[in-house]
């Protein structure tokens, strides 16, 4: 006799590098405004030493693996791309300090925050939440994982192509809050978890896709992603599963 009413949903995971297991991710976090060049181009300075970082999550349900399709979702005309380290942690921690940081890392992927940047800049101006800009179905991209147990990656290159053009192209070496600032300061709010995924921001460059586009990610020494853009939903099909 089954336990549930419906079907549960399945297990997000994600594939790891060499190794027959997959990675159980329990949540999404994502820092905002980490590279100073990113934070200008949204039209914000970033002071260090008078500010600490700022987070907001997406449902586990939005996680992809590279390689999908994405369809162009609803509700936006300015759907955008962001390039992104992953950190994913394999042990817990709370109120830990930088130090103690790098105990929590597992390894690292190359992630796609992808943005419905109209939603998400209109929502800024009102002072409401960035949950439709940034909560997106399918926007929570993610490589299979690098394992680097109780490694701080060392500063390398991170990257994006649309259609082979390069438009984001920077160092990991210029995130403000470090990998370790950022899981002893995310630690101060949330229990972390073995399973949590931690986006560190993009870098410059940031811009819109449309249907049919190819993106490529990359973190030198870590792997690449991959997806293509789909075709938008349309008024027939919105109460249907995505079609890609
Ligand atoms: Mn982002």
């Amino acid at each position: 006799m089954s336990t549930y009413l419906f079907d549960p949903p399945p297990v997000a995971a994600l594939a790891i590098r060499g190794l027959p297991q997959r990675f159980p991710v329990k949540r999404l976090f994502f820092v905002g405004r980490n590279y100073a060049a990113h934070a200008a181009e949204m039209g914000f300075t970033v002071d260090k030493s008078r500010e600490t970082p700022f987070y907001f999550t997406k449902s586990i349900s939005t996680l992809v693996p590279s390689g999908a399709t994405l369809p162009y979702p609803p509700g936006t005309r300015n759907f955008h791309y962001e390039v992104e380290l992953v950190v994913a942690l394999h042990q817990g921690g709370f109120e830990v300090t930088p130090e103690q940081a790098p105990a929590l890392i597992y390894g690292y992927g190359v992630g796609l925050d992808m943005t419905r940047r109209d939603l998400q800049q209109a929502a800024r101006e009102l002072g409401r939440p960035w949950d439709l800009g940034k909560d997106v179905e399918h926007g929570a991209v993610c490589s299979e994982l690098l394992p680097l147990p109780g490694q701080v990656l060392a500063p390398a290159a991170i990257g994006l192509q649309v259609n082979g053009q390069t438009r984001q192209q920077a160092s990991t070496g210029q995130l403000i809050w470090s990998i370790p600032e950022l899981i002893a300061d995310l630690s101060r709010f949330y229990h972390l978890q073995p399973g949590d995924l931690i986006y560190t921001g993009t870098p410059e460059g940031v811009g819109p896709v449309q249907p049919g586009d190819q993106l490529r990610g990359w973190v030198e020494g870590v792997g690449e992603v991959h997806i293509r853009i789909g075709a938008a939903y349309t008024v027939q099909t919105h109460d249907q599963a995505p079609q890609p």
